[in-house]
């Protein structure tokens, strides 16, 4: 096994089994610099992203830490009907993962999130790492087109009260909802949303953000004014 990765064991959501899969030691995960909307860039594609999605080798369900552990059966019947009767038993992603298998993996793991119906943050940030995935590969295309899907469902969990066992505070998901809306596009949205995360000003703790967040409303504004 290559030195940066070590194994753990997991039992899948849906059939019970349990399988290998890999973590990258976090010592060998060396962030070289960091875009505006929190996606790191690693040395050497030693990039723990690549494995927060355990895909079952046995039933292809494809899951992160933040699904729900418990599956309906009427969910199971609909996944073995769209996904696991058509899987046949493969382990390519029990083992170092290429930028390519990772996109794989996430894709597997969105398929699946739709349809248990994850909740809509969790789906969110699967998206917003195939952008990112896509941003490595300079896709623009595919990169924009997974962005647009991240900031709708950040949006649908703000606007309908989603946000239950988010990993982040709240600033988090406002700030990215501005800033996806300004990588698509949508200015509109973007600074409305900037403009929210300035209020949180008076705390000290988000300092950071806040600022990072007025630096962004500005410089979309004078790129507005320049058209
Ligand atoms: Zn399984």
């Amino acid at each position: 096994m290559v030195a940066s990765l070590y194994s753990i064991k997991v039992n899948c959501l849906n059939c019970n089994i349990e399988f290998e899969t890999l973590k990258p030691r976090s010592k060998f995960c060396i962030v070289l610099s960091k875009d505006t909307d929190f996606c790191n860039h690693y040395k050497d594609y030693v990039n723990p992203y690549f494995y927060e999605v355990y895909v079952c080798p046995q039933c292809g369900f494809a899951f992160t830490e933040n699904f729900n552990e418990k599956l309906r059966e009427d969910v199971k019947r609909e996944f073995y009907e769209k996904v696991a009767l058509k899987w046949y038993k493969r382990y390519q992603y029990s083992f170092a993962r290429t930028l390519g298998t990772a996109i794989e993996a996430y894709k597997l793991a969105l398929l699946t999130a739709n349809i248990v119906k994850e909740k809509d943050w969790v789906i969110a940030g699967l998206a917003l790492r195939l952008g990112w995935f896509y941003r490595y590969q300079k896709n623009l295309g595919n990169e924009l087109k997974f962005l647009t899907i991240a900031r709708d469902y950040y949006l649908k969990a703000y606007n309908e009260d989603g946000l239950r066992g988010y990993e982040n505070p709240e600033i988090t998901i406002l700030y990215l909802i501005g800033e996806l809306s300004a990588r698509i596009g949508d200015n509109e949205t973007a600074l409305k949303y900037l403009a929210k995360v300035t209020e949180y000003e008076s705390r000290e703790f988000h300092k950071a953000i806040v600022n990072q967040a007025r630096d962004r409303w500005y410089s979309i504004k004078e790129l507005a004014r320049a058209k």
